[in-house]
């Protein structure tokens, strides 16, 4: 886990929160965050990167939080904006 990502989590939710999600060199192509999160994550070329930089939804950036726990590399972060 990033340390972005334990800041998604360490704040609270609330309905203007928006969330930034990449993906970083470090991807291997493992494919595990297309297989958890298939309208998040896409491949271009040989790496990942998320279908959209932003999210607005809390749940959906729990999700990919918890996407991004399972990638053997690190690769994905997700920010707070
Ligand atoms: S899980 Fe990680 S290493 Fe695998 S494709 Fe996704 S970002 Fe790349």
């Amino acid at each position: 886990m990033t340390e972005e990502t334990e800041q998604v989590r360490a704040e609270t939710p609330d309905a203007e929160a928006r969330w930034r999600v990449g993906v970083s060199k470090a991807c291997i192509s493992a494919g595990i965050c297309l297989a958890e999160a298939p309208h998040h994550f896409e491949f271009v070329g040989v790496r990942a990167r998320p279908t959209a930089e932003v999210i607005d939804s809390a749940e959906e950036a729990e999700l990919v939080s918890e996407v991004a726990d399972d990638c053997p590399v690190g690769a994905i972060s997700v920010v707070r904006l």
